[in-house]
């Protein structure tokens, strides 16, 4: 047992760690622990951290979109394993089966947070994936409600860790990375590598 010195209150090592339904997962340190309270992450209840997102829903997720789309990559077609936000998890984008997609690992990895106007721009690829196509057809004004709905919806409605952190850093206003602004707007300028995009107002 440690003292925990900003709280006063006295941590197990480790922490045992619960999800929002009491599903027990695996115990982090009392540093992790401290470290996901102070970003909104999950609150310490009796020497418990229980985690404000859902993981297992999360997992549930992406073996229904697998399942959905046949470990077909949307992007390029090739097989794949992974599952891809078609609005990226930066941009609010929500791990929902409408804004979810298989991809293989090149094109999630080589995707990063780019939106999927950019990315088929570097690319080239011209999907038939009824999501990609539906937030094609609209994506900037997509993208501004994603982010809207994020600064307006709880904590608790985010499924993984990433969307979690995501939540956090719009709500503390503290993350510079994440001061993004929707494509189109008159004050983005847009910055682009082969990996990376940034939307810099
Ligand atoms: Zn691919």
């Amino acid at each position: 047992m440690v003292a925990d010195p900003s709280t006063a209150v006295v941590l197990p090592d480790p922490v045992p760690v619960v999800d929002l339904d009491g599903r027990v997962f695996t115990p982090c340190t009392p540093e992790k622990a401290r470290q996901n309270v102070e970003q909104g992450l999950a609150v310490l209840e009796g020497g418990v951290l229980r985690l404000r997102y859902r993981p297992l829903a999360y997992r549930r997720a992406v073996r229904r979109v697998l399942r959905r789309d046949g470990y077909r990559c949307a992007w390029c077609g090739g097989f794949g394993s992974t599952v891809d936000h078609v609005i990226p998890v930066c941009w609010g984008g929500r791990t929902v089966p409408d804004n979810l997609v298989v991809a293989c690992r090149a094109c999630n990895h080589s995707r990063h947070n780019a939106l999927p106007s950019v990315f088929l721009g570097w690319t080239g690829m011209r999907p038939t994936h009824p999501v990609i196509l539906r937030v094609l057809r609209d994506e900037a004004r997509l993208v501004q409600e994603a982010l809207a709905a994020l600064d307006r919806r709880p904590v608790e409605s985010c499924l993984s860790k990433e969307e979690a952190q995501v939540w956090a850093a719009r709500h503390s206003g503290t993350d510079a990375a994440l001061r993004l602004e929707p494509p189109g707007t008159s004050a983005t300028k847009v910055r682009t590598t082969r990996t990376t995009v940034a939307y810099i107002p």
